[in-house]
């Protein structure tokens, strides 16, 4: 069966405390390009009538409202960091106008510290209140999402072992410093990936713009998007520098991938 035409919309581009970054009044903080104004990290992605989100971040209220999000099918959890998962409580409009509990994929780990700091919405002892009405679900291997695989991406975050995911020919990396060989074997054949880039300087936990350059290279990729970018790269000056087949993510980014 053919694989079914995607959108991928970039929600945010942004590092985990977002550019502008907060008290900050350097050159891409107070930039008036747009493109340098980058919430905290995410992706929709949309086929065949549903929208599957990857990460609910803090700002994803402002997000969905931004991006007119009307209904959500799924939402994919990479990790149980802040800037990826403290806008869970957001779905609750979906909720509303939609039936049935919204599924939540994520490692058993990632889903503890959902249930952790969102107990409300696991106990079932709020049910007839205004909580999220979640079907929480641990991957454990690649899941099948209305029609298209999702294949998780075991990628190191620093010490942390965090999931990234191929869905078709496409592919979302967000935070990490390596991606085991093991898992670069799943990522043959790609037409489109996202990869973290945080800045130029080397970090122990996030890959920066020199090495997410050379994991494309490895790889052969036709697109590559690089994102979870902090306020050290300008967008029309670092994109200025980068070979044509690598773009920087900005917010309201659509691609489709066919
Ligand atoms: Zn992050
Ligand atoms: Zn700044
Ligand atoms: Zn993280």
């Amino acid at each position: 069966m053919p694989l079914p035409l995607r959108k991928i919309t970039v929600l945010g581009s942004g590092t985990s405390v977002g550019v502008p970054t907060i008290g900050c009044h350097c050159a891409v903080c107070t930039s008036a390009d747009p493109r340098d104004n980058r919430l905290r990290p995410s992706i929709l992605i949309a086929y065949q009538g549903r929208n599957v989100l990857i990460d609910t971040t803090p700002d994803f209220r402002t997000q969905a409202l931004r991006a007119r999000i009307d209904r959500l099918d799924a939402v994919v959890y990479t990790h149980a960091h802040a800037d990826h998962m403290m806008g869970f409580d957001d779905v609750r409009p979906f909720n509303f106008h939609q039936s049935g509990d919204l599924p939540i994929y994520a490692a058993s780990g990632t889903m503890a510290s959902l249930r952790r700091c969102f107990s409300y919405a696991f106990d079932g002892v709020e049910r007839n209140t205004n909580v999220p009405h979640i079907d929480p679900r641990i991957i454990e291997g690649p899941f099948d999402l209305f029609g298209l695989e999702f294949v998780p991406i075991p990628i190191l975050h620093g010490p942390q072992t965090i999931l990234g995911f191929r869905f078709g020919n496409a592919a979302y990396l967000t935070d990490h410093s390596e991606i085991p060989d093991s898992s670069m074997e799943f990522l043959r054949g790609l037409d489109v990936i996202f990869l973290d880039a945080l800045r130029y300087k080397p970090h122990p936990t996030h890959s920066t713009v020199e090495r997410s350059i050379k994991t494309v290279e490895a790889l052969g990729v036709r697109r590559a998007f690089f994102t979870h970018i902090c306020h050290d790269l300008g967008h029309e000056r670092a994109e200025s520098m980068l070979p044509p087949h690598i773009r920087l993510a900005y917010d309201g980014l659509e691609i489709t991938v066919e």
